[in-house]
């Protein structure tokens, strides 16, 4: 009888451990929103997390006989590196880290499973079964992340040729084999003297290409366009549909005068601005993008706050594992910027929150451009497709940029954006990209 009752409470305190670890484990990555965002966490998060993982060492490491030292040091030794890992894509997202950070980035996909090995042992070391239900559920985990972006029969190929190519070339110095080993670039096939690119897809993880093109400095890939083109129009007609005034913003703006209704070569995002006119409010528009969003498989993320919407080609997952993106390297997003109505200096102007390019400031501390640039929009070939943009477009670039023919290689890394220039120049002395009059 009492064996029975013991293998009963083995088993709750295996599920319970379990448990625990799951929901330290959502809440992380919950809290990694915010590095990938380029923001700090929040504190209650912050210490939600925190106190999740010392509910779970302590669970593991504290009974009836007191505490465990063997046990608190491999529970707590084994979250912290797991957690490391699980933190490197989202910590590496906005600021170049360490080499160490950006190799477990490169790998993040099944960078956790390298902690299989160490889990067996530390169960054979420790034989707690706490201390199983743990490791247990963190390898369950990271086997169904790993499985989950793993086959790559659903990435198409894209040939990689002209422009890309040649910037490619130039920023690995001829060795493409050798710089995609380096930088761990797994999307690139070289075959029979042709390269192509393992596309990303809504299957898949979306390349990093942050990293490609910010840091390596390449051009953005083929599929990540083809998704940001289909992204920014399937917003803008929704904007559209809902009688939203909205245009083209910043570097997509200049793209499509600079570079004749191109993505400038190495663009991360689209920005489309929206202003809220008297009826509709942010709170409204949000709910009404998130419906759509959600019907036709976009992650949708608002921060009121900052007074924009992000809105992202990965469909959204189940609530809570909608967080676990948080782990994705990157991603393919649009923003969508609110500005108001406001009078600053006696003329009527458009204000925004956050700073975009060279914008004026305002009295009230936002970033303003004069209305009547912007107002009533008029309409620009972007991508294939027409789309709202300012009244005066050539006016609206020239008050973020000064003057925008002149290339500027903005987020791109010093050293990259040196290697690259000479395609660049060749490129717009051919017919590809001829310089405006
Ligand atoms: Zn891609």
């Amino acid at each position: 009888m009492s064996a029975e009752v013991s293998s009963v409470d083995l088993t709750i305190s295996f599920v319970i451990a379990v448990a625990l670890y799951a929901v330290t484990y959502l809440s992380f990555v919950r809290l990694l929103r915010y590095p990938r965002n380029w923001r700090s966490p929040t504190l209650p998060m912050s210490l939600t997390t925190a106190g999740l993982v010392t509910i779970t060492v302590s669970y593991v490491s504290v009974s009836r006989d007191g505490l465990d030292p063997a046990a608190l040091a491999v529970t707590a030794g084994f979250i912290a590196v797991l957690f490391g890992i699980i933190a490197a894509p989202a910590i590496d997202f906005p600021s170049g880290a360490r080499p160490v950070v950006e190799f477990l980035a490169n790998h993040g996909d099944y960078a956790g499973l390298w902690m299989l090995a160490p889990a067996i042992a530390a169960a054979y070391a420790v034989p707690s079964v706490k201390l199983q239900g743990v490791l247990t559920a963190a390898m369950a985990i990271e086997l169904a992340w790993f499985l989950r972006h793993r086959p790559n029969d659903r990435r198409r190929l894209y040939p990689i040729g002209g422009h890309d190519l040649s910037v490619l070339k130039a920023q690995a110095k001829g060795d493409l084999e050798g710089f995609a080993r380096q930088h761990g670039i797994h999307e690139l096939v070289l075959s029979d003297g042709a390269v192509y690119w393992r596309g990303c897809g809504k299957e898949t993880l979306p390349c990093p290409f942050n990293f490609y093109v910010n840091r390596l400095g390449l051009n953005t890939a083929p599929c990540c366009r083809e998704h940001m083109a289909e992204l920014c129009h399937y917003v803008a007609s929704r904007l559209r549909d809902m009688g939203v005034v909205h245009w083209l913003e910043g570097g997509n703006l200049l793209g499509a005068v600079r570079e004749n209704g191109r993505l400038i070569a190495w663009e991360d995002d689209i920005d489309l601005s929206v202003v809220l006119d008297s009826g509709k409010t942010f709170n409204a528009l949000a709910t009404g993008l998130a419906e759509c969003c959600a019907r036709e498989g976009y992650y949708l993320d608002v921060f009121k706050n900052k007074g924009f919407i992000s809105i992202s080609y990965d469909p959204p997952q189940v609530w809570p594992f909608c967080w676990e993106r948080n782990r994705m390297r990157g991603e393919i997003r649009l923003d969508l910027a609110f500005y108001r109505h406001f009078v600053s200096n006696d003329r009527p102007v458009l204000e925004r929150n956050i700073r975009k390019g060279a914008m004026p400031s305002t009295e009230s501390g936002g970033y303003g451009v004069p209305r009547e640039i912007v107002l009533p929009t008029s309409t620009i070939e972007f991508l294939g497709d027409n789309i709202a943009c300012p009244n005066q477009p050539e006016e609206y670039l020239r008050l973020l940029y000064g003057d925008f023919d002149e290339v500027v290689y903005t987020y791109v890394d010093a050293a990259a954006a040196k290697n690259r220039r000479p395609a660049d120049t060749a490129v717009k002395r051919s017919h590809s990209l001829p310089a405006r009059q």
